[in-house]
């Protein structure tokens, strides 16, 4: 059976029981404080578990893809040593939300399983959870007996907190599990060791395939339980295990959902797999990574530098790593591992397929720059063994390179045992650990727990139509960090207030209680479904009506700038092309952002094309059309764009401004004309493919014009009001060249004739031609005239001396002749001379100089340098 009919049929199973199928939701969480990626199917649902939204359909099924590589549920480390676990995996799942539990999900499971793939019953185990003291639960007698009807009691296994109770953080909603594992071993091996012994003992052979979770508490931050309103299933497979076991291999890796690529790696890199267990673990792990990182791509997290794009970009270093420890790649190749990728998942994830440009390019930089990164890295751990003094290299120094270069420990200290030096573990180990305690101080966030006033309500957002309203405090809590220092969360019944979300900031504004006193609210986010109010401070009297107003200035310039975001995005798309995407967007009060993928810097012709197309559409005064709750369907009938790495609901609102359609939930302006006028003010590059665009709106836009007319008058008042400043500059310009060259010819003629003159001077004294003299030059001066007067006359003593911003010089030459036949040093004689002029100097026998803070001292020195020749 392929991996495409082994998910087909899941989906289909669940269908035919009266399931919703839906769509896997993106990979990366968006609008979740507590989870950076999805790692489990029930988080797109947690908000129903939790009874804060209602579902529309009772019974869900989907395939959704996850990672698992932060967090609680982190296996980064396990990939590619193991066979069976992945950074990115699909978990397929069926899910009740307060409709069916124990009993059908126990039934249907069963049935999947040995009906319609027709896995040997003889090679399933279950397990239950045996209940735990910590928590005050007993052991799970439905699930046990619910099985027991099904398996013998010898397949039933009691399990512990750890793999029989199910959380998907350290908050939030949980409950008592039960899995099903699946050992597939050889029947002698079978009989020498029985499976029920190897189930959860990290057996490759005898794994976990499916998770049920009963879903009845909400883990709180204090750490208690509280139970959920309703009871619900949520279910987990995972998708290329159970191709493992129905396709008979004895590794996730052995699947048709890798075979393709790892047969790609071997082309590539010319090693086979299965022949060595190092170049295996590599194989595996670049097959694996280059799955989560393209996926990652496709829903718009490109790797970076901080959050969930730093994950990225390790896992991606990670990758090109084991490939050029283990499989000898000094040259970008991961990135042409996408096209193997999209063929074999574009048909389930047409996301791959569709930016496959886009990953490619992505992957591809990112591999040429940390590969040379990795040489330099090379270079400088080179040089910290040929200065070592021990066999151990300190820790603090593998750890400048790994924190500076990025250069990973473990190559390091491979590195080292091949040149027979060890590393310094521990001090590394220490340096790092301090390193983190530094950051986590900075960005921890510690939360209370709500307080809640008022239960049961469903908060209404009003702030599309206005921005004022009297509301009242559903509940609230104290966050703390560093950063920040205490705020309050406030969370209202209804609110005008917008939450940062679809790139918009967040509104600002306060809140007047019914004595006048005023809380500030300094932002406003989503999180999970509710929309979140940070105050500086909590109000007295937490239970009076309060007038809740966002400040309209930001909101007003805020809206000018979506507004324009929209008209942009369908200027780029007119003028350079379909290609278009947008690939990110920031919309602030004073400015805006668009990233985009398009694969050449914009010309100042295009640029100027994109403003006057906006423009137009301004001056067009063309009036907001907003519909909310249009079916998803219709929406994009109508010509709107979804974009990848965005959940949509059923219903959406669309943004129509003439032939601009977006599915937007941001604030914007009635009319086009509000915009005033719109201006680029940069365009770049921020990643391979990917370029971006600043401009700005309205207020914005006035003020940058009256400051360069600021500018302008200044310029001219300095120019004495001409009528035309630039021709003016150009002239000034012009007339400066020309005294420059000028002042140049004068210096050289006074050089010319000052060292005529010094020749003159010169007197014979012992052979030697003589000159101590005060001249007015500076250092490169006199050194270069020293020089020149050096070059024409032979058995030369020069000692010349010039004061300068109240600093004295001296300066002595001698030639090489006599250097030599009369042991004349310039060096000591600078140095002699010196105390003269209270300094010191050096430098070489045939020329050396002296600085001093006593030109008083000159004449002195001058003078007394007669002895030496004498
Ligand atoms: P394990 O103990 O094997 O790590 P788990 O207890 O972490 O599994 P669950 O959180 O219950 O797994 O996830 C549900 C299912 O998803 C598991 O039964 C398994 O089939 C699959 N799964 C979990 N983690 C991974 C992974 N890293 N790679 C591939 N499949 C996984
Ligand atoms: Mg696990």
């Amino acid at each position: 059976m392929t991996s495409q009919e082994v998910r087909a049929q899941f989906l289909n199973f669940f269908k035919e029981k009266n399931h919703k199928i839906v769509p896997s939701a993106p990979m990366v969480m968006k609008d979740d404080p507590t989870l950076m990626f999805t790692n489990a199917g029930m988080n797109q649902f947690k908000e129903y578990f939790l009874g804060n939204s209602v579902a529309k359909h009772k019974r869900l099924a989907d395939t959704q893809k996850c990672l698992r590589v932060s967090g609680k549920h982190n296996d980064l480390e396990e990939v590619g040593k193991d066979t069976y676990h992945h950074t990115m995996f699909e978990m397929l799942g069926n899910w009740s939300i307060g409709d069916y539990f124990k009993k059908e999900a126990i039934q249907w499971a069963w049935e999947l399983l040995t009906e319609v793939y027709k896995i040997d019953k003889e090679s399933l185990y279950v397990s239950i959870f045996e209940g735990s003291e910590d928590d005050g639960l007993p052991l799970d007698q439905e699930a046990y007996d619910l099985w027991k009807a099904i398996v013998p009691e010898d397949r039933i296994i009691k399990g512990n907190k750890k793999d029989n109770f199910w959380e998907m953080g350290d908050q939030g909603p949980c409950g008592p599990c039960s899995e099903i594992h699946v050992d597939i071993r050889s029947k002698a091996e079978k009989a020498k060791i029985p499976g029920a012994s190897l189930v959860n003992q990290d057996h490759p052979q005898v794994v976990e395939i499916w998770n049920l979770v009963f879903m009845q508490f909400n883990r709180k931050a204090n750490g208690s339980l509280e139970p959920l309103p309703e009871k619900h299933i949520d279910t987990g497979m995972g998708f290329e295990r159970l191709c493992m076991v129905l396709q008979g291999v004895q590794s996730n890796y052995d699947t048709d959902v890798f075979t393709p690529l790892i047969r790609e790696i071997e082309i590539i890199t010319g090693h086979k797999y299965g022949k060595d267990e190092k170049t295996d673990i590599a194989i595996r792990v670049i097959a694996d990574h280059v799955r989560a990182v393209s996926f990652s791509i496709a829903d718009g997290q490109l790797p970076s530098n901080t959050g969930a794009g730093y994950v990225i970009r390790r896992i991606l270093r990670r990758a090109i790593r084991y490939g050029f420890t283990f499989l000898d790649t000094n040259q970008p190749f991961i990135h042409r591992l996408v096209k193997v990728l999209g063929e074999q998942m574009g048909a389930a994830f047409p996301e791959l397929k569709e930016q496959k440009q886009l990953i490619e390019n992505v992957i591809k930089e990112e591999e040429s720059s940390f590969l040379s990164t990795l040489e330099q890295g090379l270079v400088l751990l080179d040089s910290v063994i040929k200065s070592a003094k021990e066999k151990t290299i300190d820790g603090e120094k593998a750890f400048e390179l790994y924190d500076t270069f990025g250069f990973p420990i473990d190559l390091t200290s491979l590195i080292l045992e091949e040149k027979g030096y060890t590393l310094d573990v521990q001090g590394f180990n220490k340096a790092l650990k301090a390193q983190k305690d530094r950051s986590r101080a900075a960005s921890e966030v510690s939360k209370d727990d709500w307080t809640v006033l008022m239960t049961d309500s469903e908060q209404e957002f009003i702030g599309y139509d206005s921005l004022e309203a009297n509301v009242k405090l559903v509940k609230y809590r104290k966050i703390s960090s560093k950063k920040e220092g205490d705020q309050y969360q406030l969370v209202f019944n209804l609110t005008p207030f917008y939450a940062e979300g679809g790139g918009q900031v967040g509104d600002k504004g306060y809140l007047e209680a019914p004595n006048g006193d005023v809380t500030y609210i300094v932002d406003t986010k989503r999180e999970n479904n509710e929309i979140v109010h940070f105050a500086e401070s909590l109000p007295d009297n937490v239970n009076e009506t309060f007038k809740a107003v966002v400040d309209h200035k930001q909101r007003w310039r805020t809206a000018c700038n979506h507004t324009a975001t929209h008209l942009l995005h369908q200027a780029l798309r007119e003028i350079l092309g379909p290609h278009v995407e947008q690939k990110g967007s920031a919309v602030h009060s004073k400015y805006l952002r668009f990233d985009f993928s398009h694969f050449a810097k914009l010309s100042v012709e295009e640029l100027r094309k994109v403003e006057n197309f906006v423009n137009a559409r301004i001056d067009g005064h063309l009036p907001l059309e907003e519909h909310r709750n249009v079916p998803i369907k219709q929406a994009m009938e109508d010509g709107a764009m979804a974009l990848f790495g965005e959940k949509y609901g059923d219903t959406v609102r669309t943004i129509r401004f003439g032939q601009s359609i977006e599915l937007c939930g941001g604030t914007h302006v009635k009319n086009t004309g509000d915009i005033w006028y719109f201006k680029i003010v940069s365009e770049g590059a921020v990643a391979a493919g990917i370029r971006r665009i600043e401009a700005i709106t309205s207020d914005a836009v006035k003020e940058f014009y009256f400051t360069n007319n600021r500018m302008l008058f200044e310029i001219k008042d300095l120019l004495h009001n001409t009528p035309d400043p630039v021709k003016a500059v150009a002239s000034l310009q012009d007339e400066n060249t020309a005294l420059k060259k000028q002042v140049e010819q004068l210096l050289k003629d006074k050089a010319k004739g000052l060292k005529n003159d010094l020749i003159a001077e010169l007197k014979e004294i012992n052979g030697i031609q003589f000159l101590s003299k005060k001249v007015d030059l500076d250092a490169a001066g006199i050194k270069d005239l020293s020089f020149e007067i050096g070059g024409q006359i032979d058995n030369l003593f020069l000692l010349l001396a010039s004061e300068n911003e109240g600093k004295a010089l001296l300066s002595c030459y001698i030639s090489k002749e006599l250097v030599a036949s009369k042991n004349l040093n310039a060096g000591t004689i600078v140095r002699e001379l010196g105390k003269y002029i209270q300094g010191g100097g050096g430098g070489q026998p045939f020329f050396a100089t002296a600085g001093g803070k006593n030109p008083a001292g000159i004449p002195e020195a001058l003078d007394k340098v007669k002895a030496y020749i004498s």
